[in-house]
């Protein structure tokens, strides 16, 4: 530290050392390898090290007419970067023993969205605004362009009340992603592909099993209805992204109960009526309504393949 630097510009110094040495911890938005491990290796360690790394030796000596301004900047500047040692999150009763034998979570559910909205540019300023309190993980605009707006391993706010398989915070357990359309129109090939790009992408870091690609409408059936009935899930289902029967199956056993057997997909039981209908929506795709029995033959279908040790 050269002799002579006066308080003040010493304080903005330490402050920017601090900033800089916590900006490594905290990188987002990037999917790449190099910057998940660099983040797992900055929250596996003490949350403090960055900090206590700063060289305070170096400037100890320097510590003099604005010592008190320093140790107060210090502090400042280490709350401010979320540097401080904070307690551990967790049961309040429990004694805290750190293992170092953890990663992060994982999603293990995808959720498909449509937008309902005309422009690529409208829906970022809708999934960005602070007032709004909506997001996902990834924009696909109707050119292919991927935008990602929140970090896979943080919680983005796209599924909203919902439930799959008795799960009801689907927020926690998922990747949401946004495909610029409106509703009222087919989804642009370019769209798709990169889509589908994506979809192989995530599974092949997450291992997402191909049930657990699905809708905004399959786990919202009562508020929501996308994606819109244009979207191909007949298509992504070819690729392992989804469940998929044809209208034509072998018929269900004597005695199928078509509600429990939506339940047993997924859909919440709560809302018969409205779980029949995003079922509908999502996996029946003929031009004529289908019979109750082709109905229960497509459920009977989806369940067994779900079930299947291959799936
Ligand atoms: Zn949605």
């Amino acid at each position: 530290m050269p002799v002579g630097v006066e308080g003040p510009t010493l304080t903005l110094l330490w402050i920017a050392l601090v900033l800089l040495a916590c900006s490594g911890g905290r990188e987002s938005g990037r999917s790449d390898a190099g910057a998940r491990r660099a983040r797992d290796e900055f929250r596996q360690n003490p949350v403090v090290r960055p900090c206590l790394a700063l060289p305070l030796a170096a400037v100890a000596p320097c510590l003099g007419r604005g010592a008190r301004s320093l140790i107060v900047a210090m502090f400042a500047a280490a709350l401010l970067c979320g540097c401080a040692p904070l307690p551990p999150k967790g049961a309040t009763k429990a004694s805290w023993q750190p293992s170092p034998n953890f990663d992060q979570r994982r999603p293990n559910l995808v959720i498909i969205h449509h937008t309902g909205d005309d422009t690529l540019e409208q829906a970022l300023r809708t999934l960005s605004s602070p007032e709004r309190k909506v997001s996902a993980h990834y924009l696909i605009g109707r050119d292919g362009r991927i935008v990602q707006l929140v970090d896979e391993s943080d919680r983005a706010w796209h599924a909203g009340k919902s439930w799959w398989a008795g799960f009801t915070d689907i927020n926690s357990v998922s990747l949401g992603i946004e495909l610029d359309n409106n509703g009222r129109e087919p989804f642009a090939d370019a769209q798709i592909d990169s889509l589908l790009e994506l979809l192989a992408d995530i599974r092949q870091r997450h291992h997402v099993p191909p049930a657990n690609f699905i809708g905004h409408a399959d786990v919202a059936p009562a508020r929501k209805d996308d994606p819109s009935r244009f979207f191909p899930w007949q298509r992504l289902a070819a690729q392992g992204f989804g469940l998929w029967c044809d209208t034509t199956p072998p018929p269900a056993p004597i005695g199928f109960d078509l509600a429990a057997a939506l339940a047993a997909l997924g859909y919440d039981p709560r809302t018969p009526e409205a779980s029949l209908k995003a079922f509908r929506l999502h996996f029946v795709r003929a031009d004529r309504p289908l019979s109750a029995e082709e109905e229960n033959a497509v459920a009977s279908c989806l369940l067994q393949k779900k079930l299947s040790p291959s799936q």
